[in-house]
């Protein structure tokens, strides 16, 4: 009887109840638990095992740098991004509202370390997120449009997730040309879905990334900012505090 169960639990692609049926049955009969209840077992075990793989899944297909979450973020060490603020975010009514959020400060604040927590939060709720730096935007933004599937990757890549993540705005100097295909993204998702934005730059230096373009600057963060919630996050680069706790430095006076 096992052999044709695991056969029909192999045609039926039911991994878990194939691995499972047999341990569950055995504390059924011992603890006379009913058919229901043992019927129940088997296909919350069955559930589970295929919610675990679409998480993972939606992780992978985000190709996030590396996973973090809030668990592991100490606010003590980030001033102005208040844990109450985050934690709100973390519940993630603004992407059903579509709303952005822009996470500025200086390097190693901690600005990636949320923007991938707040990612991950909505993988764990089922949203496809897509995690990607602006740098590497540029890379494929310019393939896509000497391949001539510009419109194609502007409805599949960046309209396709519900989150999409813009990571380090401000590092890269962008071309004229760079800048006019990034305002296309910005422009594409607004009012359609959410972007999780980080910057080393305040606004106010936007327009040196973007080609020195005031007027494509302001329209951009006039979309941006027009259902946003922006996290100012201050301090010392969190890697340097480490660092310098573990005296590899000297203290902050010397340095
Ligand atoms: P940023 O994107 O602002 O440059 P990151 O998010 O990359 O900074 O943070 C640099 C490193 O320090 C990462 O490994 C991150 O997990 C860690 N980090 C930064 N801030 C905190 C914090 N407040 N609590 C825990 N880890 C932090
Ligand atoms: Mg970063």
């Amino acid at each position: 009887m096992s052999e044709r169960i695991e056969a029909l639990c192999t045609s039926l692609s039911l991994h878990a109840v194939a691995h499972q049926y047999a341990n569950l049955a055995d504390e059924a009969a011992k603890k006379e638990i009913s058919y229901l209840d043992y019927l129940e077992q088997v296909l919350s075990a069955e559930a589970s095992l295929r919610a675990e793989r679409s998480r993972q899944m939606l992780v992978k297909l985000a190709t996030f740098p590396v996973v973090k979450t809030l668990e592991q973020f100490d606010f003590d060490a980030a001033p102005g991004a208040p844990k109450a603020r985050v934690q709100e975010l973390s519940g993630l009514a603004f992407i059903e509202r579509r709303e952005n959020v822009i996470l500025l400060g200086p390097s190693g604040v901690g600005k990636t370390h949320v923007a991938i927590a707040l990612g991950v939060r909505a993988t764990e709720r089922g949203y496809k997120v897509r995690f990607i730096t602006a740098a590497d935007l540029v890379l494929q933004l310019e393939k896509a449009r000497s391949e001539g599937r510009f419109e194609q990757y502007l409805n599949r890549a960046i309209l396709g997730p519900r989150l999409l993540i813009l990571d380090e705005i401000g590092y890269l100097p962008m071309q004229k040309e760079q800048a006019d295909m990034f305002f296309q993204v910005v422009a594409k998702r607004y009012e359609q879905g959410s972007i999780v934005l980080t910057s080393n730059l305040s606004f106010g230096d936007w327009q040196e990334t973007f080609a020195g373009n005031a007027a494509l600057t302001s329209a951009m963060i006039d979309r941006l900012l027009h259902h946003a919630h922006v996290i100012q996050i201050r301090g010392d680069s969190y890697r340097l505090r480490q660092a310098r706790q573990s005296g590899l430095l000297g203290t902050k006076q010397d340095s």
